[in-house]
């Protein structure tokens, strides 16, 4: 397949390196990020999509994806589909599909789970809204760069997954921190709370796979001093969108509001940015209550 493929930073450039590798024709362009092995170099983003069957981009924003469909989608031929693999806010995801039906192009929203360690082994999971004919096209690209793609439904869906999501990751992520700082006051074991939580109710992927204290569970940031990993502006910018996208259609969120502006304090005054999105463990551990 002729793939032009738009964004290679950390995601993008191992994703369209794994697409190359596979044997497929791909033509990526960046503002700044290197083309990866096996990727012919465009000299634009209208270039790389010129005579393409599937366009992919791999943004760090909507208004990003915006500008960037703007320049590709009249480039692209009647019936190639634009797939966009970034975290975008739900309205910019639907926008650029209709731009692209109103040309006669197909489109997706295919965001990604999975970080640069699945982007780089090819093991990522797409959650993918659009058209059952998208969605067939860019399957086997699918297979490729990830183990497993679900399409969710109508143009945004994949988008709504990924923010409830990571909704509930940033969620559980908190809680569990804080489980672990009180729990240290209240003199109980690091291992012994792990023991009983993990095979008990308040089990959880933040706790069982992803256990944020040091030296408890399986290998995670935690036990590389909390070098992301997952960084904590990542979850800070998913979480926002999830608040957007719930103040859209007036959905009452609580929880993700709370862990919305836990991680924008921690972000943007307590030392986290750069840091894994688990490390607010060390953070509540110092505190008490305020
Ligand atoms: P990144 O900043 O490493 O890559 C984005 C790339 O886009 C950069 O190389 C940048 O130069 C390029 N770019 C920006 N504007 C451009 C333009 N107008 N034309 C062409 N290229 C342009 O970010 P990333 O970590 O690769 O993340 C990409 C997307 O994937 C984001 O939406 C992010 O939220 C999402 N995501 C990231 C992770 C992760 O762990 N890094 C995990 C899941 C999803």
């Amino acid at each position: 397949m002729k793939i032009g493929f738009i964004g290679l930073g950390n995601m993008g450039g191992p994703m369209a390196a794994n697409l190359a590798r596979a044997g497929h024709d791909v033509a990526g362009f960046d503002l700044a990020a290197p083309c990866p092995d096996g990727v012919a170099s465009a000299a634009s983003a209208a270039d790389a999509a010129t005579g393409a069957d599937v366009v992919i981009t791999m943004l760090p924003n909507g208004a990003i994806l915006r500008d960037v469909a703007a320049n590709v989608i009249p480039a692209m031929r009647t019936g190639a589909v634009l797939c966009d693999c970034s975290t975008v806010d739900v309205d910019s995801a639907r926008a650029v599909a209709q731009q692209a039906a109103d040309a006669g192009i197909g489109a997706l929203d295919a965001p990604v789970s999975g970080g640069v360690g699945g982007a780089a082994a090819g093991t990522l999971t797409f959650m993918v809204g659009g058209s059952d004919d998208a969605f067939a096209t860019v399957q086997p690209l699918f297979a490729i760069m990830g183990q497993k793609a679900v399409h969710c439904g109508a143009s945004g869906a994949g988008q709504a997954a990924k923010i409830c999501n990571n909704m509930i990751l940033g969620a559980t992520m908190a809680v569990t921190c804080e489980a672990f700082a009180l729990a240290d006051k209240l003199g109980l074991d690091r291992a012994r709370m792990f023991d009983v939580v993990s095979t008990s109710s308040g089990y959880s992927w933040s706790m069982n796979v992803y256990c944020p204290a040091p030296g408890i569970g399986p290998q995670s940031p935690a036990d590389n001093d909390y070098k992301p990993g997952f960084a904590a502006e990542l979850m800070l910018k998913d979480l926002r969108l999830s608040q957007q996208a719930a103040e859209s259609v007036d959905a009452h969120t609580p929880i993700g509001a709370r862990a919305t502006e836990l991680y924008a304090s921690f972000v943007e005054d307590e030392g986290g940015k750069g840091r894994d999105f688990s490390a607010l463990l060390p953070h509540f551990a110092t505190r008490g209550r305020v």
